[in-house]
């Protein structure tokens, strides 16, 4: 709104989700199957269509940072494990210590509790900020942070580092990003789906909802998808879609700032 850059304007946002302790995003994030906190971060910028991603980077308290710098600072896109630690730490980005014993016991006690309980009641254990941006000046920007799936085998990588499923921009026709099951979006190239649909003229809404049904028609019947998307327009429409009842988006334009519920799938335009 005041003209700022809209990269700064997905970065920080983003902070404050990494630094919130919720649980599956940034320091709190769900250990996995070893033990570590893996993390997985991207973001994209509409008008030079450039991007950049972290996965499985460890120890480094904003991994939306280290996706923005892969972008900036190198001729990459995607930067994993180890060497995506060591540049972020060139960076001077602030690391911390992620992976401490009684988080992995927590995360194990948890566990053992969880495999008592019928499937259907099992928390899914993931979530992810996917953060879309329309700026003053009509350009877009977007960005992803996410732990992953609690539980994941060491070196598992989701969709959302991956451009074009966990998040997708394009400056001539709108922003798409994920969250849910990471392995139900990427088969899929979601984000990018939906922003093709919405090339082709639908509203984000409809693009949203005709994602999540080209996906669930090729899926056994009741499979436990557990995806949802978010989509922003060039002329600032939104919309929303998924298959997980607590599913919940915010929207922030000036002056106001609403959380809305899970839209579902085929809830009417808005
Ligand atoms: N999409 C994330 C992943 O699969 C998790 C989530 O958004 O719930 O890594």
């Amino acid at each position: 709104q005041r003209g700022g850059s809209n990269l700064d304007a997905v970065e920080q946002g983003i902070w404050v989700t990494e630094s919130a302790g919720d649980g599956s995003v940034g320091l709190s994030g769900g250990p996995n199957a070893a033990g570590v906190v893996q993390l997985d971060a991207c973001i994209m910028n509409g008008p030079d269509h450039k991007a950049g991603s972290v996965a499985g980077l460890e120890g480094i308290r904003h991994p939306i940072s280290a996706a923005r710098r892969v972008m900036e600072k190198t001729r990459h896109v995607l930067l994993v494990g180890e060497g995506a630690r060591m540049f972020a730490l060139e960076e001077g980005l602030e690391s911390v210590e992620l992976n401490s014993r009684e988080k992995y016991d927590l995360w194990q006690k948890q566990r053992a509790a969880q495999k008592s309980k019928p499937a259907e009641k099992k928390p899914a254990g993931h979530d992810t900020i996917a953060l879309l941006v329309l700026g003053a000046n009509g350009n877009l920007a977007g960005g992803c942070s996410t732990s992953g799936l609690g539980g994941k085998l060491p070196g598992r990588v989701g969709d959302s580092p991956i451009i074009g499923s966990g998040l997708y921009v394009d400056n001539e026709v709108g922003a798409a990003g994920a969250t849910g099951l990471g392995e139900n979006v990427m088969r899929y190239c979601a984000s990018f789906l939906i922003v093709e649909f919405m090339r082709q003229g639908m509203s984000p809404q409809e693009a949203c909802v005709k994602a999540i049904r080209r996906i669930i028609q090729n899926e056994p019947k009741g499979a436990n998808l557990s995806i949802n998307f978010v989509a922003l327009d060039k002329h600032g429409r939104y919309g929303a879609a998924g298959t997980d009842g607590g599913f919940q988006y915010s929207v922030t334009m000036p002056g106001s700032s609403r959380v809305l519920p899970n839209p579902g799938i085929g809830t009417v335009e808005r």
